[in-house]
């Protein structure tokens, strides 16, 4: 906490990935006074480690409404924000003959386009004659226009400039750990000599990624938001077609400045955020390199070796959406946290909605207030916190339909 802005609201944000950076960014933008604690670097844990596909193509109305504005405010940094910058390109849900998610592909596209998406439903011939990709043995795709890649790093560490320019005290290499029974207090370690402090802050918002519920057991809260284990990798293979997912064979990728990037490799067991592989799993590398070979010309051509290949965490939850809110109907602890593989594309609009939900319920407006900003869907308190549950992948086209 500093005394920058005395008087202010004080807010300590938890987590210097996307989410947080993004919400303490648009916190102080509207006048509090922030500190972000980061226990590494900003980025360092999963958003650093993201593969930066973007779109809006959600079935959920309340998710598409969110990612739509995420996508305008890419847009907007692209021209605003220097040192990052938004490529456009359309995404591809693909999927193969025999695959039963064909079936389901027309209704989720009817779906989105409920929701004033621009998402078309295209056959392989159409696909074909559009893209530079091979479109043997699909069966059914959508093309999702209002869609596009970037580098997930430079916008947390672009961000991060935008949080320090709007006045958030920025504090790397500095976990911190929540006070039980005291509000909106934080146990700050610094490591070294600076050893260890406590804080009051009007607010706390748990923004921690994989390390979410390990933070919020500090104060006694239990919330169901489990780390899993996914897989990504660069190839030099040149590529400038459109993003495309193979749902059947369970693989997206996207242009690469260096060639092309592609992923998934979801392993659908819980994972330790501390002692997880960092590490690619060869299988992973074989599954992509079969799945290049057969949608990019390229690939065929010459072995898609890849040039670099990596696993990080992504979050799930009992019903595969966020939760983003006050807990424990408190209006001092929030959390943001349990995106299913979609926390980096969210995280614009998501930091925006941390920033306007935090101000509201401090100045009395509760959530279930109804000009209250927080999304009941989203509501942290829809769970008990000790949910047994598997994980799903959070990209299929099963999960995209809804009911
Ligand atoms: C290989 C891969 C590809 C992906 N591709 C995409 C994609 O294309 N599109 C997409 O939308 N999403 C993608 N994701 C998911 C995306 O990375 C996450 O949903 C998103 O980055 C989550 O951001 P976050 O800010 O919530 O978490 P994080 O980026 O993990 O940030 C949380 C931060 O909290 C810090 N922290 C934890 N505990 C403490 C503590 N006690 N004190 C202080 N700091 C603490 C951590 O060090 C970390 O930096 C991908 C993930 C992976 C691994």
């Amino acid at each position: 906490m500093s005394d920058r802005n005395a008087g202010a609201t004080t807010v300590a944000v938890v987590g210097g990935g996307a989410v947080g950076v993004t919400a303490a960014a648009d916190l102080a933008a509207r006048g509090a006074d922030v500190t972000l604690y980061e226990r590494g670097s900003l980025g360092a844990e999963s958003s650093g480690r993201a593969a930066g596909v973007l779109y809006d193509a959600y079935a959920e109305d309340v998710d598409a409404a969110l990612a739509a504005r995420a996508m305008e405010r890419f847009r907007a940094f692209d021209r605003s924000l220097p040192g990052f910058s938004f490529s456009p390109c359309p995404y591809v849900i693909a999927v193969r003959k025999g695959d039963p998610d064909a079936d389901a592909v027309p209704a989720m596209v009817d779906r989105m386009r409920s929701h004033g998406r621009d998402v078309s439903l295209t056959d392989p011939d159409a696909l074909a004659d559009r893209f530079p990709i091979a479109t043997d043995g699909l069966a059914v795709a959508a093309v999702a226009e209002n869609a596009g890649w970037c580098d997930p790093a430079s916008y947390v560490a672009a961000t991060g400039r935008r949080a320090r320019r709007e006045g958030v005290a920025v504090e790397t290499e500095t976990a911190v750990s929540l006070l039980g029974d005291d509000g909106a207090a934080l146990r700050v370690d610094a490591g070294g000599e600076s050893g260890t402090e406590t804080h009051a802050f009007d607010a706390v918002v748990v923004a921690a990624g994989a390390h979410t519920a390990d933070v919020l057991a500090g104060a006694g809260v239990e919330v169901p938001v489990v780390p899993y284990r996914v897989q990504a990798l660069t190839t030099r293979t040149p590529y400038d077609g459109p993003m495309v997912y193979d749902a059947t064979a369970g693989v997206y990728l996207r242009p690469h400045p260096t060639g092309l990037l592609a992923g998934d490799g979801t392993e659908p067991v819980p994972a330790d955020p501390d002692g997880y592989d960092r590490e690619a799993d060869d299988w992973f590398v074989d599954s992509v390199a079969g799945t290049l070979r057969e949608r990019v010309e390229a690939a065929s051509e010459t072995d898609p070796d890849p040039e670099r290949a990596w696993a990080g965490l992504c979050t799930a939850t009992p019903d595969g959406d966020p939760l983003v809110g006050p807990v424990d109907g408190s209006n001092a602890l929030f959390v943001a946290a349990g995106w299913q593989g979609h926390g980096f594309m969210r995280a614009p609009a998501v930091g925006e909605l941390v920033a306007e939900g935090v101000l509201a319920s401090l100045d009395g407006t509760g959530a279930d207030a109804p000009e209250s900003p927080w999304i009941g869907a989203f509501d942290p308190d829809r769970f008990d916190g000790d949910e047994t549950f598997e994980i799903a992948e959070g990209m299929s086209v099963e999960g995209r339909v809804g009911e």
